[in-house]
């Protein structure tokens, strides 16, 4: 007997969305393992000053190396590590690995910049502003050479930010918005926010030189910035094209495989030691 076309659709959906959980919870399981050992590390990629090419700090990004040798991107799992409940631990993580590399790194680079991406979840507690006052105590690092970076998204979805926002600043660690335009959010709640750099998303970037009409969002966005009084950084810039157009528009900032992927904290300071910051690496690194 036939059994209905829409009973078969709603079969495999119902055993898709079950082993889609099933994945969820043993990729938890697993994060909970990695945490205990050892299994995640950062990679710092180089945030270059348009005007001059010189590299003026770095975004630590996540990584996570299973045992397997696999690589998990951060794009999977701290959406796993915030639905879970893993994410403060994975935050804790983050500050332990950067003091680690770091060392007293910033002491000999005062004027070096240090972007670390936060959750939603690390604004609801002021538990963050310890833990970043303890990180620049360990390493000696000045507030200024710090960015929190938190997405368009994350300040959606909480009730307020602002009080831990509000705290880091005033302290004198300076705050980015992060992945901007892809969040809907409205411009008088931004406003109301402390805020220091925007970071316009690699989706608008892309677009650059294209006839597509989001291209013409980039002149919007950074009209946005220049009226909120917020530097801005480029993310994703491939192409000189892109980074001409983005300088000529006034955007200081920019990251983007151009100039240098994400490395490891050795690399980095090898190649800061070897060209110092003023040379542009291009594409000399594989990850
Ligand atoms: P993001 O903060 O917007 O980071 C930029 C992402 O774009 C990174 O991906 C980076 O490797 C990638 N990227 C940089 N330049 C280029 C380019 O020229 N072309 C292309 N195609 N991609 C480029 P990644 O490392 O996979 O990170 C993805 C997202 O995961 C980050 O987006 C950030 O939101 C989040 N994330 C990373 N590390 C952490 C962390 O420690 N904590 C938290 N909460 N989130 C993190
Ligand atoms: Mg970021
Ligand atoms: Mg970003
Ligand atoms: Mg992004």
């Amino acid at each position: 007997r036939l059994v209905p076309a829409s009973m078969l659709a709603g079969l495999a959906l119902a055993v898709a969305i079950v082993l889609l959980a099933r994945r969820q919870v043993s990729l938890a399981n697993s994060l909970r393992q990695g945490l205990r050992h050892h299994e995640f590390f950062l990679a710092y990629q180089p945030v270059v000053e348009l005007t001059s090419g010189r590299w003026v700090g770095v975004e630590a990004l996540l990584r996570w190396r299973r045992p397997t040798g696999e690589l998990i991107g951060p794009d999977v799992f701290i959406a796993v590590a915030e639905q879970t409940g893993t994410i403060n631990r994975l935050t804790e993580r983050v500050l332990e690995l950067l003091q680690h590399d770091l060392g007293d790194f910033l002491v000999h680079h005062p004027e070096f910049h240090i972007a670390l991406n936060l959750s939603a979840h690390d604004l609801t507690c002021d538990n963050i502003v310890r833990m970043l006052e303890r990180l620049l105590m360990e390493t000696g690092a000045k507030p200024a050479n710090l960015i929190v970076e938190v997405t368009e998204r994350a300040l959606l979805d909480l009730a307020s930010a602002g009080p831990v926002l509000a705290a880091l600043r005033a302290r004198g660690i300076e705050v980015a918005i992060d992945d901007f335009g892809t969040g809907y959010s409205s411009l008088s709640y931004l406003e109301s926010l402390e805020l220091d750099f925007l970071k316009i998303d690699r989706c608008f970037i892309e677009t650059i030189g294209t006839r597509a009409p989001t291209s013409q969002v980039v002149q919007h966005i950074i009209a946005i910035a220049r009226t909120m009084g917020l530097r801005m950084v480029a993310e994703g810039v491939e192409t000189e094209a892109q980074a001409r157009y983005l300088a000529e528009h006034g955007v200081q900032y920019a990251q983007g495989w151009l100039f240098a992927k994400a490395m490891s904290f050795k690399e980095l300071v090898s190649a800061l030691n070897e060209h110092g910051s003023t040379v542009n690496v291009t594409a000399t690194n594989d990850r």
